[in-house]
């Protein structure tokens, strides 16, 4: 294709070509392929850009060109030159074949393909593919405008702006999961295809759709909604639970929002006072996170695989306990000495959930060798669906 693409490239005006090949894929290619190639928007094909440039040169020339396939290695003096013109393009580096890309003329870019050839598969593809280069572009200024709104939240809470540094070290605290961690950075850097990644001025009307919450009547799917804005089941709740556990140890509940769900771990809870509150500060990144974290994956598997069936109210207790429940588990196996360096401190784990534990006042002092302590949030029974 390379070696087409040359051949095309510098042939001048009034000069038909006849170009003998013997790479029958890059005929097919260029002939009976190609309307299928440019319906689907060429998505998942390697060396589209290639393609796409040789079709461009092709089509601008007003000479004949001829493709004619000849078998290979045989001696033909014209193909052994060809081959050696592969070679080298093969090994032409990454960005100089993203060069090859941007050159294509625009108007015969074809980017979008026909809605009618869009299988879902497809098109999750295309998402994938398009504009690489743009969307990356678009996600630096996505996670900088995502910064900006957690220094600002923070600034507000704490009184001092915490550096972008703090922020991202903040995401990757030691007492989150390693899912945590990557959904913390995943949403620090806006990078979820929800809400308005959907609308992108090359997208199909169907897929701009998709930036809409289906159970909130046009309201654009982001994170924040989906954290704290939507109205299917599950995230009021989760918070309600959050909140009712959070005040039980005595302290005033904030409700946070995305840009305080990521920096949690930099959220002062005692400001008040000037004394440090570390099992406060601990229960309280462990309480955000976990609870941020659910609503999350209640969303996707809703999505995905409930075809959008809302969680009953029973579903969303029960899930949001065992969430806390295995969390404090996990907790008192920590303090396991045989994990050496890695175990935690039990009076550390003790300090977190002071205050919030299920008939506290009847267990030991130390209560982490005891197994089944539970976290004291008796789940309601649903009232509406009693
Ligand atoms: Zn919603």
């Amino acid at each position: 294709m390379t070696a087409i693409l040359a051949a095309v490239g510098d042939n001048g005006p009034r000069n038909d070509l006849e170009i003998e090949t013997d790479s029958k894929y890059a005929i097919e290619t260029l002939t009976k392929n190609l309307a299928n190639l440019e319906d689907t928007g060429y998505i998942g094909k390697a060396n589209k850009g290639l393609i796409q440039l040789t079709v461009a040169k092709i089509r601008s020339t007003d000479n004949k060109i001829k493709l004619r396939w000849v078998k290979g290695h045989n001696g033909h003096a014209g193909n052994e030159a060809a081959d050696k013109l592969t070679d080298s393009g093969a090994r032409k580096p990454r960005d100089e074949a993203l060069q090859i890309n941007e050159e294509i003329p625009m108007a015969q870019h074809l980017t979008g393909a026909k809605l009618s050839k869009m299988t879902q598969s497809l098109a999750y593809r295309a998402i994938r593919e398009i504009n690489l280069k743009a969307a990356e572009q678009k996600n630096r200024k996505r996670t900088a405008e995502m910064m900006d709104a957690i220094q600002n939240q923070v600034e507000e809470i704490t009184k001092e702006t915490p550096t972008e540094e703090r922020i991202w070290g903040a995401t990757k605290n030691k007492d989150f999961s390693r899912q945590i961690r990557y959904y913390l950075w995943m949403v620090a850097h806006d990078t979820y295809r929800i809400g308005t990644h959907w609308l992108q001025a090359n997208y199909s009307e169907e897929l701009q759709k998709r930036s809409e919450c289906p159970h909130c009547n046009g309201k654009i799917e982001d994170m924040g909604h989906i954290l704290s804005r939507c109205e299917t089941p599950g995230q009021e709740q989760v918070w309600d639970l959050a909140k009712e556990m959070w005040t039980k140890t005595g302290r005033e509940w904030t409700q946070p929002w995305i840009s305080n769900i990521v920096a949690c771990a930099l959220t002062k809870t005692n400001r008040e006072k000037k004394d440090r509150d570390p099992g406060g500060d601990r229960l309280w990144r462990i309480l955000v996170s976990e609870s941020a974290y659910l609503i999350w994956k209640l969303q996707c598997e809703r999505v995905i695989q409930n075809e959008n069936t809302p969680f009953t109210t029973q579903e969303v207790n029960n899930r949001w306990t065992a969430t806390i429940n295995a969390r404090l588990d996990l907790d008192c196996e920590m303090t396991n000495e045989n994990l050496g360096k890695h175990k935690l401190n039990t009076k550390v784990v003790l300090q977190t959930w002071k205050g919030a534990l299920h008939k506290e006042k009847n267990l030991p002092r130390n209560w982490t060798k005891l197994n089944g302590v539970l976290v004291g949030i008796t789940p309601r029974q649903s009232q509406e669906e009693g």
